[in-house]
């Protein structure tokens, strides 16, 4: 099967409204380069200005509650993200697995809440520099996988994303043939967790420390459908260039 590159920025907690000229630059520079589904995340604050300023674009959450509603002090609904305009959100970024404690249960509740609000989710895994040292990588991240995917969704909805958490923001990177192994694993796990046809539908995203520079290498890696980007999707001028890439594939 025929699976779109999808390249999808995490702005994680950056951005004021100040930069959404950033973003309108990244969705019409996208519009150019109809092979290629873009989607930014940005903090909750921007969704709804963001949604706003680049109409029919694909705005994320980067979390949401696996609650409908209630009292959660602080934390916010995947309906209510809909509500917003987002379309899709990162479920279980290891920034949340590491900083809030969340389980595989946890992200696979949140991910069962987002697919039932409408959205599209993210899902995402990646094993610590110690685990891939130890040679355990694969089988932590197919544990992961066998933890947190929902039991049933629409796999044009469901991506995950592989996220080495030694490669996030540190600009090291795995090896190509590293990454098509780990991605190779994990659409062999989800052919037996989920199904031939879900497994073949669904968009598995590289990420850490992804730019201009190597996306083409690392999107070329086999059984890469796309990439998800930290720090080089806060400008154009940064993030435009691996969508090209994207597109050059
Ligand atoms: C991320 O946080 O999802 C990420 C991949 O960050 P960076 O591209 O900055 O490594």
């Amino acid at each position: 099967m025929t699976r779109r590159k999808y390249v999808v920025g995490n702005w994680k907690m950056n951005g004021l409204t100040a930069m959404l000229g950033e973003a309108k630059a990244i969705f019409a520079a996208a519009e150019t380069h109809t092979s290629v589904d873009v989607a930014l995340c940005p903090p909750f604050t921007l969704i709804g200005a963001m949604a706003a300023a680049a109409p029919g674009a694909a705005v994320g959450g980067q979390d949401c509650h696996a609650s409908a509603s209630g009292a959660f002090t602080g934390s916010v609904a995947a309906r209510m993200l809909a509500d917003a305009g987002a379309r899709l959100v990162i479920v279980g970024h290891s920034e949340r697995r590491e900083g809030f404690g969340e389980s595989d249960a946890d992200v696979c509740a949140k991910a069962e809440a987002a697919l039932a609000a409408g959205l599209s989710v993210i899902l995402c895994v990646g094993e610590p520099r110690a685990v891939r040292e130890s040679g355990g990588a694969i089988a932590y991240v197919l544990a992961q996988i066998a933890g947190s995917l929902p039991g049933e969704f629409d796999p044009a909805r469901l991506a995950v994303a592989y996220e080495p958490i030694w490669a996030i923001g540190t600009g090291l990177v795995p090896t190509v043939a590293d990454v098509a192994d780990m991605h190779g694993a994990i659409r062999a796990k989800l052919n037996e967790q989920a199904g031939a046809g879900a497994a073949s539908a669904m968009r598995l995203l590289y990420g850490g420390s992804v730019n201009g520079d190597n996306a083409a290498e690392l999107l070329g890696a086999g059984d890469v459908d796309g990439a998800l980007v930290g720090g080089a999707s806060l400008t154009a001028a940064k993030f435009v260039p691996i969508v090209e890439a994207a597109a050059s594939l």
